[in-house]
């Protein structure tokens, strides 16, 4: 999941990237409304934590502009508790749930969940290819009905591949949907992560669904003639 940040208080942005981080989330930070749109015209998000006051442009006006653009990403909207009345007017303009500051971080998570829960376009509550099935709101990946267990990022990892199952994805592609914005690497930190979900997804079972596409990147399929040669 890559979540946007949009929060003028380095603490609170830094307290919310920190924890996210460690749950799996890729998270990018914006500081004012207009980065925030400018970040949002380059890059695509699955959930964005938007702070009410901010410089610039508030949290009503950078949602706002969102929806008029058509972008439909759920926005959860950060508000203090002496702004309470300015609630509807941010459900009106379009977020789809508000959190108070001060908030407990596993509330945060929890509004996290039912967000991307929500069936915003067409996204499935379960995904699967052949056997294989992960269930968001639990967080939960199985092979053959098995529970299998995923560090945070196997699991980001798997999540992109099985959103985009049968299509080719690159490294760089993985890599920027799993880490943040500012990730760089000439590592092979991606193919570290395919390695370990390939012993855990396909080393005991048939067929084999992760796919390596040479010179380019990797293919969640249960078609073997899905992989170009
Ligand atoms: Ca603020």
């Amino acid at each position: 999941m890559h979540v946007l940040v949009v929060e003028d208080e380095p603490k609170i942005a830094a307290f919310i990237a920190r924890g996210l981080g460690e749950e799996g989330y890729a998270v990018d930070a914006a500081y004012d409304g207009e980065e925030a749109l400018t970040r949002l015209a380059v890059e695509q998000y699955d959930i964005i934590i938007l702070d009410l006051l901010l410089p610039r442009r508030n949290g009503f006006e950078v949602c706002r502009e969102l929806r008029r653009q058509g972008i439909v990403t759920p926005v959860l909207m950060l508000t203090a508790r002496s702004q309470v009345g300015d609630r509807v007017q941010g459900l009106d303009s379009g977020a789809d749930d508000y959190l108070l500051k001060p908030f407990a971080f596993e509330e945060l998570l929890a509004r996290l969940r039912a967000l991307s829960r929500r069936p915003a376009q067409t996204r499935p509550t379960v995904l699967q290819v052949a056997d294989l099935t992960l269930d968001p709101a639990r967080r939960e990946v199985r092979r053959g009905g098995r529970l299998i267990t995923l560090a945070a990022k196997e699991y980001s990892v798997l999540e992109l591949l099985l959103r985009h199952a049968g299509q080719t994805l690159s490294r760089a592609q993985i890599a920027s949907h799993v880490w943040s914005y500012d990730f760089f690497s000439e590592s092979n930190l991606v193919d570290v992560y395919i390695r370990s979900l390939r012993r855990k997804l396909d080393d005991d079972f048939e067929p084999k669904l992760l796919h390596t596409v040479r010179g380019f990147g990797y293919l969640l399929s249960e078609r073997e003639s899905d992989v170009a040669t």
